[in-house]
Protein backbone atom coordinates (compact mmCIF):
# COMPACT_ATOMS: atom_id res chain seq x y z
CA UNK A 1 0.00 0.00 0.00
CA UNK A 2 2.71 2.33 1.13
CA UNK A 3 4.88 1.73 -2.10
CA UNK A 4 1.62 2.58 -3.95
CA UNK A 5 1.16 5.49 -2.25
CA UNK A 6 5.18 6.82 -2.96
CA UNK A 7 4.42 5.83 -6.56
CA UNK A 8 1.49 7.54 -6.85
CA UNK A 9 2.76 10.52 -5.60
CA UNK A 10 5.61 10.55 -7.75
CA UNK A 11 3.52 9.85 -10.80
CA UNK A 12 1.29 13.35 -10.25
CA UNK A 13 3.17 16.08 -11.05
CA UNK A 14 4.24 14.55 -14.51
CA UNK A 15 0.54 13.85 -14.97
CA UNK A 16 0.07 17.55 -14.34
CA UNK A 17 2.60 18.63 -16.42
CA UNK A 18 1.39 16.45 -19.13
CA UNK A 19 -1.53 17.76 -18.71
CA UNK A 20 -0.41 21.44 -18.84
CA UNK A 21 1.23 20.75 -21.86
CA UNK A 22 -2.05 19.62 -23.57
CA UNK A 23 -3.67 22.80 -22.88
CA UNK A 24 -1.34 24.95 -23.38
CA UNK A 25 -1.66 26.54 -27.11
CA UNK A 26 1.62 25.81 -28.48
CA UNK A 27 2.22 29.26 -29.68
CA UNK A 28 1.52 33.16 -28.97
CA UNK A 29 2.39 35.96 -29.89
CA UNK A 30 0.95 39.82 -28.41
CA UNK A 31 1.89 43.18 -29.25
CA UNK A 32 1.00 46.76 -28.40
CA UNK A 33 1.67 49.90 -30.51
CA UNK A 34 1.65 52.51 -27.84
CA UNK A 35 -0.67 53.75 -25.65
CA UNK A 36 -2.04 57.15 -24.58
CA UNK A 37 -4.98 59.81 -25.80
CA UNK A 38 -6.42 57.55 -28.83
CA UNK A 39 -10.31 57.62 -29.03
CA UNK A 40 -12.14 56.98 -31.98
CA UNK A 41 -13.03 60.91 -32.29
CA UNK A 42 -9.15 61.49 -32.44
CA UNK A 43 -9.47 58.82 -34.96
CA UNK A 44 -10.12 58.74 -38.82
CA UNK A 45 -11.58 55.75 -40.97
CA UNK A 46 -8.32 55.98 -42.93
CA UNK A 47 -5.49 56.10 -39.95
CA UNK A 48 -7.61 53.15 -38.30
CA UNK A 49 -7.18 51.02 -41.21
CA UNK A 50 -3.63 52.09 -41.78
CA UNK A 51 -3.51 50.99 -37.97
CA UNK A 52 -4.64 47.98 -38.18
CA UNK A 53 -3.07 46.84 -40.77
CA UNK A 54 0.28 47.37 -39.76
CA UNK A 55 0.05 44.96 -36.62
CA UNK A 56 -1.73 42.48 -38.52
CA UNK A 57 1.60 42.53 -40.81
CA UNK A 58 3.68 42.41 -37.68
CA UNK A 59 1.80 40.00 -35.50
CA UNK A 60 2.00 37.63 -38.54
CA UNK A 61 5.15 38.38 -39.16
CA UNK A 62 5.82 37.19 -35.38
CA UNK A 63 3.76 34.60 -35.76
CA UNK A 64 4.93 32.87 -39.02
CA UNK A 65 8.10 32.67 -37.02
CA UNK A 66 6.75 31.12 -33.99
CA UNK A 67 4.76 28.02 -36.38
CA UNK A 68 7.48 27.24 -37.91
CA UNK A 69 8.77 26.08 -34.57
CA UNK A 70 11.37 29.44 -34.32
CA UNK A 71 12.27 31.14 -30.68
CA UNK A 72 10.31 33.68 -28.98
CA UNK A 73 13.19 36.10 -29.24
CA UNK A 74 13.61 35.83 -33.13
CA UNK A 75 9.53 36.66 -33.33
CA UNK A 76 9.88 39.38 -31.06
CA UNK A 77 13.02 41.23 -33.02
CA UNK A 78 11.43 40.64 -36.65
CA UNK A 79 7.81 41.99 -35.29
CA UNK A 80 9.48 44.98 -34.02
CA UNK A 81 11.52 45.67 -36.89
CA UNK A 82 8.32 45.65 -39.12
CA UNK A 83 6.58 48.52 -36.53
CA UNK A 84 10.15 50.31 -36.33
CA UNK A 85 10.34 50.09 -40.15
CA UNK A 86 6.24 52.04 -40.43
CA UNK A 87 6.08 55.63 -39.77
CA UNK A 88 2.95 55.37 -37.79
CA UNK A 89 4.58 54.58 -34.51
CA UNK A 90 7.19 55.76 -32.81
CA UNK A 91 10.14 53.95 -32.69
CA UNK A 92 12.55 53.36 -35.82
CA UNK A 93 11.07 55.83 -38.74
CA UNK A 94 8.41 57.57 -37.16
CA UNK A 95 10.41 58.18 -33.48
CA UNK A 96 9.15 61.18 -31.99
CA UNK A 97 11.61 64.59 -31.59
CA UNK A 98 13.82 65.77 -29.05
CA UNK A 99 13.20 69.49 -27.63
CA UNK A 100 16.34 70.06 -29.88
CA UNK A 101 14.52 68.64 -33.18
CA UNK A 102 16.32 65.32 -32.84
CA UNK A 103 15.59 61.50 -32.79
CA UNK A 104 17.29 59.41 -29.75
CA UNK A 105 15.84 56.10 -29.99
CA UNK A 106 16.02 52.73 -26.70
CA UNK A 107 15.17 49.53 -27.27
CA UNK A 108 15.61 46.20 -25.21
CA UNK A 109 14.62 42.56 -25.48
CA UNK A 110 14.92 39.72 -22.89
CA UNK A 111 14.86 35.84 -23.13
CA UNK A 112 13.04 34.40 -20.28
CA UNK A 113 15.15 31.36 -20.87
CA UNK A 114 18.22 32.20 -19.80
CA UNK A 115 17.38 35.90 -18.42
CA UNK A 116 19.94 37.31 -20.73
CA UNK A 117 19.17 41.16 -21.97
CA UNK A 118 20.22 43.67 -24.36
CA UNK A 119 19.58 47.41 -24.35
CA UNK A 120 20.54 50.48 -25.98
CA UNK A 121 19.67 53.89 -25.27
CA UNK A 122 19.67 57.17 -26.92
CA UNK A 123 21.39 55.89 -30.20
CA UNK A 124 20.38 58.57 -33.27
CA UNK A 125 21.87 56.41 -36.45
CA UNK A 126 20.86 52.90 -36.14
CA UNK A 127 17.81 52.02 -38.34
CA UNK A 128 16.66 49.12 -36.30
CA UNK A 129 17.55 49.67 -32.37
CA UNK A 130 15.68 46.23 -31.81
CA UNK A 131 18.07 44.55 -33.60
CA UNK A 132 21.09 46.32 -31.78
CA UNK A 133 19.85 45.45 -28.30
CA UNK A 134 19.69 42.12 -29.58
CA UNK A 135 23.08 42.33 -30.52
CA UNK A 136 24.18 43.70 -26.80
CA UNK A 137 22.48 40.69 -25.81
CA UNK A 138 24.33 38.02 -28.21
CA UNK A 139 27.62 39.41 -29.05
CA UNK A 140 28.82 41.33 -25.66
CA UNK A 141 28.86 40.53 -22.72
CA UNK A 142 26.64 43.66 -21.19
CA UNK A 143 23.34 44.23 -21.03
CA UNK A 144 23.13 47.98 -22.32
CA UNK A 145 24.77 50.26 -24.42
CA UNK A 146 24.63 53.57 -24.80
CA UNK A 147 24.89 57.05 -27.90
CA UNK A 148 28.05 56.69 -29.83
CA UNK A 149 29.36 53.24 -27.78
CA UNK A 150 26.03 51.41 -29.09
CA UNK A 151 26.61 53.44 -32.40
CA UNK A 152 29.62 51.80 -32.91
CA UNK A 153 29.68 48.25 -31.74
CA UNK A 154 26.16 47.96 -34.13
CA UNK A 155 28.26 49.14 -36.68
CA UNK A 156 30.97 46.49 -36.13
CA UNK A 157 28.45 44.00 -35.84
CA UNK A 158 26.89 44.38 -39.47
CA UNK A 159 24.01 46.28 -38.24
CA UNK A 160 22.36 49.03 -40.77
CA UNK A 161 23.38 52.56 -40.27
CA UNK A 162 21.13 55.32 -41.99
CA UNK A 163 21.23 59.13 -41.79
CA UNK A 164 19.61 60.72 -38.69
CA UNK A 165 17.62 62.28 -41.55
CA UNK A 166 15.71 58.82 -42.11
CA UNK A 167 13.68 59.25 -38.73
CA UNK A 168 12.43 62.43 -39.86
CA UNK A 169 8.98 62.25 -40.57
CA UNK A 170 6.53 65.23 -41.20
CA UNK A 171 3.70 63.94 -38.43
CA UNK A 172 6.19 63.93 -35.56
CA UNK A 173 8.01 67.22 -36.39
CA UNK A 174 4.71 69.22 -36.60
CA UNK A 175 4.16 67.58 -32.86
CA UNK A 176 7.16 68.44 -31.56
CA UNK A 177 6.35 72.64 -33.13
CA UNK A 178 3.06 72.15 -31.43
CA UNK A 179 4.75 71.24 -27.93
CA UNK A 180 7.33 73.92 -28.35
CA UNK A 181 4.64 76.59 -28.97
CA UNK A 182 2.53 75.80 -26.03
CA UNK A 183 5.17 73.97 -23.97
CA UNK A 184 2.97 74.76 -20.80
CA UNK A 185 -0.25 73.59 -22.32
CA UNK A 186 -1.87 70.55 -21.94
CA UNK A 187 -1.75 68.44 -24.82
CA UNK A 188 -3.61 65.56 -25.16
CA UNK A 189 -0.81 62.51 -24.71
CA UNK A 190 -0.28 60.28 -27.47
CA UNK A 191 2.51 57.76 -27.49
CA UNK A 192 3.10 55.21 -29.64
CA UNK A 193 6.27 53.06 -28.39
CA UNK A 194 6.03 49.23 -29.86
CA UNK A 195 6.51 46.15 -27.77
CA UNK A 196 6.02 42.35 -28.14
CA UNK A 197 6.01 39.46 -26.10
CA UNK A 198 5.73 35.94 -27.40
CA UNK A 199 5.81 32.45 -26.25
CA UNK A 200 7.17 29.82 -28.77
CA UNK A 201 6.77 25.93 -29.15
CA UNK A 202 9.62 25.36 -26.91
CA UNK A 203 7.80 27.37 -24.25
CA UNK A 204 9.82 29.80 -23.78
CA UNK A 205 8.85 33.07 -23.38
CA UNK A 206 10.49 36.74 -25.10
CA UNK A 207 9.94 40.14 -24.58
CA UNK A 208 11.38 43.67 -26.45
CA UNK A 209 10.35 47.41 -26.60
CA UNK A 210 11.33 50.13 -29.01
CA UNK A 211 10.42 53.43 -28.96
CA UNK A 212 11.66 57.19 -29.89
CA UNK A 213 10.93 58.22 -26.26
CA UNK A 214 8.64 61.19 -25.43
CA UNK A 215 8.02 64.51 -27.71
CA UNK A 216 9.91 67.54 -26.97
CA UNK A 217 12.40 65.24 -24.12
CA UNK A 218 15.46 66.77 -23.22
CA UNK A 219 18.41 65.34 -24.42
CA UNK A 220 19.97 62.29 -23.07
CA UNK A 221 16.66 61.85 -21.54
CA UNK A 222 16.59 58.12 -21.24
CA UNK A 223 12.99 56.62 -20.41
CA UNK A 224 12.29 52.76 -19.81
CA UNK A 225 11.71 50.77 -22.28
CA UNK A 226 14.90 49.77 -22.98
CA UNK A 227 15.34 49.81 -18.58
CA UNK A 228 15.14 45.74 -18.11
CA UNK A 229 12.67 45.42 -15.15
CA UNK A 230 11.07 49.19 -16.42
CA UNK A 231 9.60 48.50 -19.91
CA UNK A 232 11.01 44.94 -20.73
CA UNK A 233 11.45 41.52 -18.71
CA UNK A 234 10.97 38.44 -19.18
CA UNK A 235 11.37 34.78 -17.11
CA UNK A 236 10.20 31.57 -18.08
CA UNK A 237 9.37 30.63 -14.59
CA UNK A 238 6.52 33.70 -14.56
CA UNK A 239 5.91 36.39 -17.70
CA UNK A 240 7.03 38.52 -20.59
CA UNK A 241 6.49 41.67 -20.45
CA UNK A 242 6.73 45.22 -22.68
CA UNK A 243 5.35 48.07 -21.65
CA UNK A 244 4.72 51.67 -22.86
CA UNK A 245 3.28 55.16 -21.13
CA UNK A 246 5.31 57.64 -18.94
CA UNK A 247 8.57 56.20 -19.06
CA UNK A 248 9.74 57.98 -15.69
CA UNK A 249 6.46 56.72 -13.84
CA UNK A 250 7.49 53.28 -15.23
CA UNK A 251 11.33 53.45 -13.91
CA UNK A 252 10.28 54.64 -10.39
CA UNK A 253 7.43 51.65 -10.27
CA UNK A 254 10.03 49.35 -12.21
CA UNK A 255 6.90 48.21 -13.55
CA UNK A 256 7.54 45.45 -15.87
CA UNK A 257 9.52 43.22 -12.78
CA UNK A 258 6.86 44.38 -10.78
CA UNK A 259 4.12 42.96 -12.60
CA UNK A 260 6.85 39.80 -12.91
CA UNK A 261 6.93 39.71 -8.57
CA UNK A 262 3.18 39.78 -8.30
CA UNK A 263 3.06 36.52 -10.48
CA UNK A 264 5.68 35.11 -8.92
CA UNK A 265 5.51 35.56 -5.12
CA UNK A 266 1.74 35.99 -4.96
CA UNK A 267 0.54 33.58 -7.62
CA UNK A 268 -1.12 36.29 -9.27
CA UNK A 269 -2.55 35.40 -12.48
CA UNK A 270 -1.28 37.83 -15.85
CA UNK A 271 -4.75 40.08 -15.65
CA UNK A 272 -4.69 40.16 -11.89
CA UNK A 273 -0.86 41.22 -11.74
CA UNK A 274 -1.28 43.88 -14.56
CA UNK A 275 -4.04 45.48 -13.13
CA UNK A 276 -2.60 46.02 -9.45
CA UNK A 277 0.11 47.48 -11.21
CA UNK A 278 -1.29 49.34 -14.40
CA UNK A 279 -4.41 50.13 -13.42
CA UNK A 280 -3.63 50.58 -9.29
CA UNK A 281 -0.11 51.38 -8.67
CA UNK A 282 0.71 53.51 -11.90
CA UNK A 283 -2.43 55.54 -11.92
CA UNK A 284 -1.93 56.43 -8.21
CA UNK A 285 1.07 57.60 -8.86
CA UNK A 286 -0.09 59.66 -11.64
CA UNK A 287 1.22 57.67 -14.70
CA UNK A 288 -0.20 57.02 -17.60
CA UNK A 289 0.20 53.62 -19.77
CA UNK A 290 -0.01 50.40 -20.29
CA UNK A 291 1.41 46.79 -20.93
CA UNK A 292 1.46 43.37 -22.74
CA UNK A 293 1.83 40.73 -20.17
CA UNK A 294 2.32 36.76 -21.31
CA UNK A 295 2.68 33.72 -18.91
CA UNK A 296 4.33 30.42 -19.68
CA UNK A 297 0.60 28.67 -20.51
CA UNK A 298 -0.24 31.52 -22.94
CA UNK A 299 -2.75 33.03 -21.01
CA UNK A 300 -1.95 36.85 -21.68
CA UNK A 301 -3.57 40.39 -20.68
CA UNK A 302 -3.34 44.14 -22.25
CA UNK A 303 -4.28 46.18 -19.18
CA UNK A 304 -4.20 50.32 -19.86
CA UNK A 305 -5.57 53.27 -17.78
CA UNK A 306 -5.08 55.60 -21.02
CA UNK A 307 -7.82 56.48 -23.07
CA UNK A 308 -6.67 53.48 -25.99
CA UNK A 309 -3.44 51.61 -26.44
CA UNK A 310 -2.71 49.63 -29.96
CA UNK A 311 -2.59 46.37 -29.20
CA UNK A 312 -3.13 42.40 -30.87
CA UNK A 313 -2.68 39.02 -30.70
CA UNK A 314 -1.94 36.04 -33.03
CA UNK A 315 -2.36 32.16 -31.12
CA UNK A 316 -1.55 29.04 -33.20
CA UNK A 317 -4.85 29.57 -35.41
CA UNK A 318 -2.78 31.84 -37.04
CA UNK A 319 -5.90 34.76 -37.13
CA UNK A 320 -4.76 37.81 -35.92
CA UNK A 321 -6.65 40.21 -33.07
CA UNK A 322 -6.08 43.86 -33.26
CA UNK A 323 -8.19 46.15 -30.88
CA UNK A 324 -7.49 49.90 -30.16
CA UNK A 325 -9.74 51.91 -27.75
CA UNK A 326 -10.74 51.06 -24.25
CA UNK A 327 -14.58 49.60 -24.97
N1 LIG B 1 7.69 54.65 -22.46
C1 LIG B 1 8.29 55.47 -23.47
C2 LIG B 1 9.27 56.43 -22.86
O1 LIG B 1 8.96 56.99 -21.84
C3 LIG B 1 7.30 56.26 -24.26
C4 LIG B 1 6.15 55.47 -24.83
O2 LIG B 1 5.80 54.42 -24.34
O3 LIG B 1 5.58 55.93 -25.82
O4 LIG B 1 10.30 56.65 -23.44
Amino acid sequence: MRTLIAATLLLLPIAATAQQAKTRPSTMFVMHGGAGTITRKTMTPEMEKQYRDAMETALKTGNAILAKGGTSLDAVEAAIRVLEDSPLFNAGKGAVFTHEGKNELDASIMDGKTRKAGAVAGVTIIRNPISAARAVMDKSKHVMMAGRGAELFATKMGLEIVDPSYFWTERRWKALQQELLQEEATEPKKFGTVGAVALDKEGNLAAGTSTGGTTNKQYGRIGDSPIIGAGTYADNATVAVSCTGDGEYFIRLSVARDIAALVEYKGMTVKQAGDEVIMKKLKELGGEGGAIVLDHNGNFATPFNSEGMYRGWIGADGVPHVEIYKE
